[in-house]
């Protein structure tokens, strides 16, 4: 038996690629190591942009997101409220949003395989040999393994994307205990003294809380020490960490960047495995879901054209810069630089605050940097076209040391 496609990777990527290629009537199995059900170290938040490609059901979306809080040391709590449907999200398990995901690709049609761990593949005339606890034979592989794949990557000939640590633990707390004290809004710390990177989270779902760091090279004593952070500490004081796999704290990583080639003869990768998450706040399932629609819709032509050569497959990389990278990405690369690699992290963050209270077109584009409501092109484009107050309000030494972040942020 030849399968038109195998997807190597049951998360939110792989899951998005099998359905579309699936209800297209193409042939299409889906490989998971992991068991059903598995835990995901994740902070669960996606934005109402989601439902681009599935509805997002009330259960599987545990808490729907009607705003944010942004906390720097020098500033306490910084609260925005979404009132208008597209800047809504949800948080949620990961066990239960990738199921829901994988058992609607198996509605379309795909079949799906848990506990298998493809090892390595093999090109034989016309077709891919996938290796695991049994050889299966495809015309075309899409690789949508996160970061767990590096090694099947580079068997490929093919780059592995720079990523940085997350570390992050479950806490188990009454709904309205959490209603109470975290409200329906995402938490994000911006603080050098919390780790190097400086971000982390309080994401509340609807009995559980993820608390996470995240950085290069983060300890587990940075994590340790961001549960004693003021907000944070007095809201999780006698609740226990809840245990996933026999862990209570977990550490996963994310990437930082696009590869540059994401694509060769019978074989596209799409999610982490390929970069597309966003550095600004390191989410990144909208964009695996968003590169595993564009690489199934390349699969369905090549399949009609009999092509499934390094040409053909390239028309993928193509959907992908064009509205990935041109439209979000890029220019998340230059908040990036500008966040993280000025030495102004905590200051831009409230110089943007306290700018965005008299501007509500700054203040929609904070609230977009969260919800994906504007591209990541046009809040660039309403911070660039404001900058000058920016520097005002960042008065002129921390300007100065703004200049050569601003200068690499611009050549990107
Ligand atoms: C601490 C942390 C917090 C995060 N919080 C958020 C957030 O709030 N919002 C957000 O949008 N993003 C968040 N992210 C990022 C998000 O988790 C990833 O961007 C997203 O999961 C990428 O999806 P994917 O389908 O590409 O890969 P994954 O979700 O990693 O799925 C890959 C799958 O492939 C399987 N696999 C690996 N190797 C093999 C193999 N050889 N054979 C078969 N299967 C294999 C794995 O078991 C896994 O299930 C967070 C990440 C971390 C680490």
């Amino acid at each position: 038996m030849v399968y038109d496609l195998i997807i190597v990777g049951g998360g939110p990527g792989g899951a998005t690629a099998a359905m579309i290629a699936a209800e297209k009537g193409s042939k299409v199995l889906l490989l998971e190591a992991g068991k059903e059900g598995r835990y995901k170290c994740c902070a669960g938040g996606i934005p109402v942009t989601n439902e681009e490609f599935t509805p997002i059901p009330h259960g599987v979306g545990e808490r729907e997101m009607t705003g944010g809080v942004i906390v720097t040391p020098k500033s306490g709590p910084m609260n925005f409220d979404t009132t208008e449907k597209k800047d809504k999200g949800f948080c949620m398990f990961r066990t239960d949003f990738d199921k829901y995901l994988v058992d609607i690709a198996c509605n379309a049609g795909a079949e799906v395989t848990y506990g298998f761990r493809a090892k390595s593949f093999e090109f034989k005339s016309g077709v891919v040999v996938v290796k695991g606890p049994q050889d299966l034979r495809c015309k075309c592989v899409i690789l949508a393994t996160g970061l767990g794949g590096a090694r099947l990557q580079r068997s490929l000939g093919m780059e592995v994307p720079p990523m940085i640590n997350g570390i992050q633990a479950e806490f188990a707390i009454p709904e309205s205990a959490i209603t109470g004290q975290f409200g329906n809004r995402v938490w994000e710390f911006f603080d050098r003294t919390i780790s190097e990177h400086g971000i982390a989270w309080a994401f509340p779902k609807r009995e559980a809380v993820s608390i996470g760091v995240l950085g290069r090279g983060i300890k587990i004593r940075d994590f340790k020490s961001f549960l004693r952070y003021p907000f944070i500490k007095d809201k999780i004081e006698g609740r226990e960490m809840k245990v996933f796999g026999c862990h209570k704290i977990w550490a996963a990583p994310i990437p930082d960047k696009l590869i540059a080639k994401p694509y060769r003869d019978r074989v596209m990768i799409i999610g982490d495995a390929c970069g597309t998450a966003d550095p600004i706040l390191y989410e990144g399932i909208y964009q695996a879901r968003l590169s595993g629609k564009l690489a199934a819709e390349i699969f369905c032509k090549a399949y009609e054209e009999e092509d499934f050569g390094e040409n053909s497959l390239s028309r993928y990389h193509n959907l992908l810069l064009m509205h990935l990278y041109e439209e979000e990405l890029r220019y998340s690369y230059k908040i990036h630089t500008l966040l993280y690699h000025s030495g102004l992290l905590e200051k831009i963050i409230n110089a943007a605050y306290s700018m965005a209270q008299e501007d509500p077109e700054m203040m929609q584009a904070m609230i977009a940097m969260f919800t994906r409501s504007k591209t990541r092109k046009k809040i660039w484009k309403i911070m660039l076209s404001r900058k000058r107050k920016l520097i005002k309000h960042l008065g002129i030494s921390s300007s100065l040391h703004l200049i050569p972040a601003l200068f690499r942020a611009l050549r990107i």
